[in-house]
């Protein structure tokens, strides 16, 4: 552990998070932050950002959920959603962080979800994950796990710069080689890029080959954000120290004023075309695919999250898409999709293409539009 760090244990009052809505990033409905706060300080990170409330010095000070897995295993007892997979790490502290090595919470959590065979998807960018393949192939054998990992790059020399806490990504690459092994489905999630420095065309292209390499089965991409306050301020300190001759481009990039710190349009948008070339060269999906996990999903938070991804991979086309309008609409209707199917186009923004598109998912499992979209060099 990090000699400076300070570590405060609690009691908490709860720990699964259920979600309004799908997460059609991770394809998660409920998740939960066993540590707030993350030792390995990465200089870009969000957990920073004044609203998730992570207190004192970040990287510094964590906090323990030392009662998560009673909490769990209580509130387990009393959870009616068995569809849907549950996300184990993001947010604002990784769950496999060094204190994890000493307090196993992570790994009770994962024995309590394994009693209750129900599916995950878990994210990190620790190696300790490792440690814990056992449970993962059982559960895995019983339901679903996707392991993701995430990374600015795949270059180990930028990431000692960028991300002084964890294992160097060709670590992190192994570690996904050993769950592929395993025959679990793996994904990259490259969140986010650095402009600049980790999103140069080479750069990037290195990331599309180690990830077919290792045929994982994703590359999901966000880029930085930086929200104004303290994680900006930190960032910038980074950039003054190390890159002093990007601050006027960061500038220009990222304007005050932007609520949600994201970089402006023309770089997003280029960025996105040129995922989306790589994407085809490499035969790499950008989003999770539905079909690996649609068995353990609803039919309403599969059609929710089918038009979501739609949404994302017809704008990173430079198409217009409401389809993340209809999935939001759906999403707030009480009623299931077997109930709704007689009343579609009544729904908000369902018109004759999502009515088709809707059918096709419920009358055969998955819709074409969307596999077209996302394996777009198998057609
Ligand atoms: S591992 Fe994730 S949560 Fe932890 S500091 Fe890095 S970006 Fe933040």
């Amino acid at each position: 552990m990090n000699g400076n760090l300070n570590i405060t244990e609690i009691e908490a009052k709860s720990i699964l998070r259920k979600m309004n809505k799908i997460d059609s990033w991770f394809l998660c409905v409920s998740g939960m932050n066993i540590y707030r706060g993350c030792e390995h300080a990465c200089v870009y990170c969000d957990g920073r950002t004044e609203k998730y409330q992570v207190a004192g010095e970040f990287g510094e000070e964590i906090t323990v959920k030392r009662n998560a897995a009673e909490l769990l295993q209580e509130e387990l007892q009393k959870y009616s959603n068995k569809s849907g997979l549950i996300m184990i790490g993001g947010g604002v502290g990784d769950s496999y962080q060094p204190a994890e090595k000493d307090y196993k919470l992570t790994r009770q959590i994962l024995e309590i979800i394994k009693a209750h065979k129900l599916p995950i998807h878990i994210l990190t960018k620790s190696t300790l994950v490792l440690r814990d393949i056992d449970i993962i192939k059982e559960l895995n054998a019983a339901t679903k796990v996707i392991v993701s990992m995430s990374f600015s790059s795949v270059d180990d020399e930028l990431s000692e710069l960028l991300e002084p806490g964890v294992a160097p990504p060709s670590a992190r690459l192994a570690a996904l080689q050993e769950f592929k092994n395993a025959g679990i489905s793996c994904g990259m999630y490259l969140m986010p890029t650095i402009p600049y420095i980790t999103d140069t065309p080479q750069k990037i292209e290195e990331c599309f080959q180690k990830a077919s390499q290792l045929d994982l089965d994703f590359i999901v991409y966000t880029g930085l954000t930086l929200k104004e306050g303290r994680q900006k301020q930190f960032f910038y300190k980074f950039l003054e120290r190390h890159y002093p001759e990007l601050i006027d481009q960061y500038d220009d990039l990222y304007q005050e004023g932007n609520k949600w710190g994201s970089p402006n349009q023309d770089y997003s948008e280029s960025f996105g075309h040129f995922l989306l070339t790589l994407s085809q060269k490499y035969k790499m999906p950008l989003r999770l695919p539905i079909d690996l996990v649609s068995p353990y999903l609803t039919p309403k938070d599969q059609v929710i999250a089918t038009l979501d991804q739609i949404d994302y991979l017809r704008k990173i086309r430079g198409q217009k898409s409401s389809f993340g309008y209809t999935a939001y609409n759906i999403s707030k209707l009480k009623e299931d999709m077997y109930q709704l199917r007689y009343c579609l186009e009544s729904i908000k923004g369902v018109g004759p293409v999502t009515e088709r598109i809707i059918l096709e998912i419920l009358n055969k499992g998955n819709s074409s539009y969307y596999d077209k979209l996302l394996r777009s060099w198998s057609n």
